[in-house]
């Protein structure tokens, strides 16, 4: 009903508006428009525009004038402008769009002093102030400036520059300003690509011509997408850009990881969708179409078109108006709006005037300058304003991102940006484009990180990520929950970590899969380092660590129950021992010729009959025993010479057993030497104990780029071990610690791979504390537009301790092996535990029990005496003798058994106690003597 109504009245002001325009014929004022299309959008706005203005208003009226010219003929263009001001005379003129038939234009407008009009991006030429020129597209100059803030503020640290024509570049001059080349710069973050002309769409009519148009582009984009660059700012026709990003998509340089800036206003219009991509496109306009103007202009272009163009069948939508198209409607009216009110003041009477006439029209400077010094603020496109040269330097930029404006840039503050969106809603929005695709997680095998899952049941086939198991999956695994992606895992072909060969000028590993678009993210023990964070980005750490040493423990087969031994080589133990013996037979025949040692047995007899010599080779044997033993010795020799002997003996003795104590210390101390590598300083000081690290790890790349002495130290030392000291991996590192004897290798290795090490190897440890401290984090490439919603899903994840339970499964719940019992500390290896004395008990033990062995043997000789001598059997002296010893509180011993009566009836003679035997062997004589001349008659008698 509304559209009938809305018809009927159009109808109306149609009919009207035809009488008008007859009636005041005589003072119409011509109007005319150059177009390079027969049916343009831009023509639809012009005419209509001006329809519009005619049935609102009677006092001027406007007759337009329209005229498709071709684009490259200037000599035709110049041919028809002139006749036209020649027949009809012309208060303004509009466009044309080209750029080659715009100078002949504009020169035969200047001439003739008729305003001319453009609505198109024409490059900064020099004006004057007296000319009648005005152009209503954004000056580019300020333009660019803007387009350069914008590029800016999305924070790309590198990009290609992709133009096509030549206007392009001169478009993204300033954005090539944003770094300057430097020959000298390791990374130069701005390259510039031609894509060249592209096709023309017009001429494309054949199956051939769809082929050359489908792969035009793919070598330039093959070769972006190997140079690893992710971001791409796209300058090219609106008709190109499409095929521009199809083919892109073939290259796979349409991914997730890619985002594109395309500078063309008009890039709102194309449908981004049937590029099916999860790759960032962001995109610039002038226009609103969400403004209350530009939907009553809309309105007006598809009634006019539907009455005017009904067989065209134009179904206008506010995505599809083109810049140019709201450019002429804010011209069209401006320049109306002002012609009106000047002709308040003064008619306006366009003049006809020939191209080589020599006259001027007098009043098109008036209306020219009166437009530049005029503001509209009512245009579509914004409002409208003019520097004195005709330059438009009021307009707005829009940033758009998935249909929503993200920022807006305004002319007229031309140094900052103005960002639309909440943190909040750039992590949604980000979130959701995460979302649309499947992202490919590159990682290494290496436990616990990532490791070959094993299958759960006989023939259970495992494909995608379910071959793999770890820490890694689990958190990434974990975050994609959070975020709600699709994930792939793949490994790095070779295996490493990412590492940069200046030989070869390329990064190897997780790194290079990033730099060569094959991987999204790259997770694993990868740690962020300065290096790799030139060429990737990193998410916030995920764990923390520092490098630190990881050896073995003391084993106990080192510990030597003999090893009061060790200070003495054998040979020394051999000589000392013959030299005991002879020692202790040369004292024994010394000190029989030595007179010295021939005493008085009784000294109460001045003149005794006979002398004693006491010492005889057991007495010899004791004396030498006793002094190298330190304990000394109950008799002492007298001779001269046999005193001599005994104290160079002495001499001998205090060298050999302070050499001894000595050395004893130092060997039971030889652990606790070893176990004095208590960080790395010690490493370094020593040569004997060789260490390493993993190989074009983050650890190596730690000590050979240290400014500190020590670590620089041990960087030489380390790179100057033959067989080299470097491992593949962490594994290899590990296994060599175990492996090489004597301890003789320690691994500098990061201390989250230690602890899970040492939690079921239980003959490492880690020694000292950490060397430097740092993270783990997820590597993406440089500015990934996803990174702030992986970070945000981290922090969450720790927040919500789920990074420690991860941790806890995989360092200790999930082990196979059982764990080190805890508290088996360096301190008690460090003690001289029983093992480390147990000979001396030892020695102890077998000399006590010898000595007790003799002490039976000695005790039934002792029996068998007593036996002989006191007549009795064997078996009753036996009993006696011990009855008596076990009768163990008396003290005191007759020198004849006490026995029964029987017994004592057939004793008779002298029976020797062991006391009357031990006495006389230690030459108590007097008192046996004196017994024996008391009590008991003597042998003799
Ligand atoms: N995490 C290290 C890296 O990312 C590897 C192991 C190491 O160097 O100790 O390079």
């Amino acid at each position: 009903m509304k559209i009938v109504y809305q018809n009927v009245v159009w109808l109306l002001s149609f009919v009207a508006y035809n009488y008008l325009c007859f009636a005041n014929k005589q003072n119409a004022i011509t109007v005319g428009a150059f177009f390079s299309e027969e049916n343009s959008q831009a023509r639809l706005a012009f005419e209509s525009a001006i329809y519009t203005t005619n049935l609102m208003q009677d006092n001027v009226h406007y007759n337009p004038h329209v005229e498709v010219i071709p684009k490259m003929d200037s000599f035709q263009c110049s041919k028809i402008l002139c006749n036209l001001t020649q027949h009809y005379g012309m208060a303004g003129i509009f466009g044309p769009p080209s750029l080659t038939t715009t100078p002949i234009v504009q020169s035969i407008c200047a001439n003739l002093e008729i305003p001319h009009i453009q609505i198109n991006w024409r490059p900064s030429t020099p004006f004057s102030e007296r000319d009648t020129f005005l152009n209503f597209h954004p000056d580019p100059e300020l333009l660019f400036q803007g387009l350069a803030v914008i590029v800016k503020s999305l924070q790309w640290r590198s990009f290609v520059v992709l133009y096509e024509s030549n206007e392009g570049l001169i478009r993204l001059q300033d954005v090539l300003k944003i770094q300057n080349y430097n020959k000298d710069n390791k990374y130069n973050t701005i390259l510039v690509k031609q894509l060249g002309p592209g096709p023309d769409h017009r001429h494309v009519k054949y199956f051939v011509d769809v082929l050359y148009l489908l792969s035009l582009f793919r070598p330039l984009l093959k070769e972006i997408h190997n140079s690893t660059e992710t971001h791409i700012i796209l300058d090219c026709a609106i008709e190109s850009t499409i095929d521009v990003l199809k083919q892109a998509k073939e290259v796979k340089l349409l991914e997730s990881v890619n985002s594109y800036f395309l500078t063309n206003l008009d890039a709102h219009t194309l449908d981004f969708s049937v590029l099916d991509t999860a790759a960032n496109i962001t995109t610039v306009r002038i226009i609103n179409p969400g403004d209350p103007n530009f939907e009553r202009a809309l309105q007006n272009w598809q009634q006019y078109a539907d009455v005017h163009y009904p067989e065209l069948n134009i179904n206008l939508k506010p995505f599809s108006i083109k810049t140019e198209t709201a450019l002429m409607h804010d011209a069209v009216q401006m320049f109306i709006r002002g012609v009106n009110e000047l002709h308040l003041t003064g008619a306006i009477e366009p003049q006809k005037l020939g191209c080589h006439s020599g006259h001027r029209w007098r009043d098109g400077l008036r209306i020219s300058s009166y437009l530049k010094a005029k503001i509209d603020p009512s245009g579509i496109t914004g409002p409208v304003k003019f520097d004195p040269v005709g330059r438009r330097i009021n307009f707005t930029v829009y940033l758009v991102e998935d249909n929503t404006v993200i920022a807006e840039w305004h002319a007229n503050n031309p140094e900052s940006i103005n960002h639309l969106r909440s943190e909040n809603d750039t992590l949604s929005a980000s979130i959701k484009s995460l979302q649309k695709g499947v992202v490919i997680v590159s990682s290494r095998l290496g436990p616990p990180y990532l490791m070959e899952r094993k299958p759960r049941y006989e023939g259970e086939i495992i494909t995608g990520n379910d071959r793999y198991e770890g820490f890694s999956m689990d958190l990434i695994k974990a975050i994609a929950d959070v975020l709600g992606f699709k994930f792939e895992f793949k490994l790095a072909k070779d295996g490493k970590y990412g590492n940069y060969d200046p030989k070869k000028k390329e990064w190897n590993g997780l790194i290079k899969d990033l730099l060569d678009g094959k991987a999204h993210l790259a997770i694993c023990d990868l740690t962020i380092t300065h290096q790799r964070r030139e060429v990737v980005d990193f998410s916030m750490p995920f764990m923390r660590l520092g490098i630190s040493i990881l050896y073995k423990k003391a084993e106990m087969k080192d510990i030597n129950m003999f090893a009061f031994l060790d200070p003495f080589s054998i040979e020394v133990w051999i000589y000392t021992a013959t030299l005991y013996l002879a020692i202790s037979v040369i004292i024994y025949f010394v000190a029989r010729m030595a007179p010295g040692d021939w005493e008085n047995p009784h000294p109460c007899d001045e003149n005794p009959e006979e002398l004693e010599n006491i010492w005889d080779l057991k007495n010899c044997l004791w004396l030498t025993l006793g002094s190298i033993m330190t304990q000394g010795c109950d008799i002492l020799p007298k001779g001269i010479s046999s005193r001599m002997i005994a104290s160079m003996w002495w001499f001998f003795s205090l060298i050999m057993t302070s050499s001894y104590t000595a050395n004893l210390a130092a060997f039971l101390t030889t652990d606790k030497l070893e176990s004095s590598i208590g960080s790395a300083e010690d490493l370094a000081k020593q040569t004997k104990i060789k260490y390493g690290t993993v190989e074009g790890g983050a650890t190596q790349a730690f000590f050979k780029e240290s400014n500190y002495s020590t670590f620089q130290r041990m960087w030489t030392n380390m790179a100057q071990s033959k067989p080299s000291v470097f491992e593949k991996n962490n594994g290899d590192g590990v296994r060599r610690v175990q492996t090489t004897k004597n301890r003789m290798y320690a691994f500098l290795m990061e201390s989250s791979q230690i602890e899970y090490e040492i939690e079921t190897k239980c003959d490492l440890k880690q020694i000292g504390g950490w060397l430097d401290s740092k993270g783990y984090g997820i590597a993406m490439p440089i500015d990934y537009p996803y990174r702030s919603a992986i970070n945000t899903a981290i922090l969450k994840l720790q927040e919500e301790t789920k990074l420690t339970q991860l941790k806890n499964k995989w360092w200790k719940k999930m082990r196979t092996e059982p764990s080190c019992p805890k508290g088996s500390s360096e301190e008690k290896s460090a003690e001289l535990a029983l093992a480390n004395v147990g000979g001396v008990f030892l020695v102890l033990a077998i000399g006590v029990s010898i000595a007790f062995c003799i002490s039976v043997l000695e005790f039934l000789w002792n029996v068998r005496n007593v036996s002989v001598e006191e007549h009795l059997t064997y078996l009753e002296a036996l009993k006696v003798e011990l009855i008596f010893a076990l009768n163990v509180w008396i003290t005191k011993k007759k020198t004849k058994p006490k026995i029964s009566e029987s017994s004592s009836s057939h004793s008779g003679g002298d029976a020797k106690s062991i006391a009357q035997s031990i006495l006389h062997g230690a030459g108590s004589f007097l008192h046996l003597n004196m017994l024996n001349k008391i009590g008991t008659p003597s042998r003799d008698e």
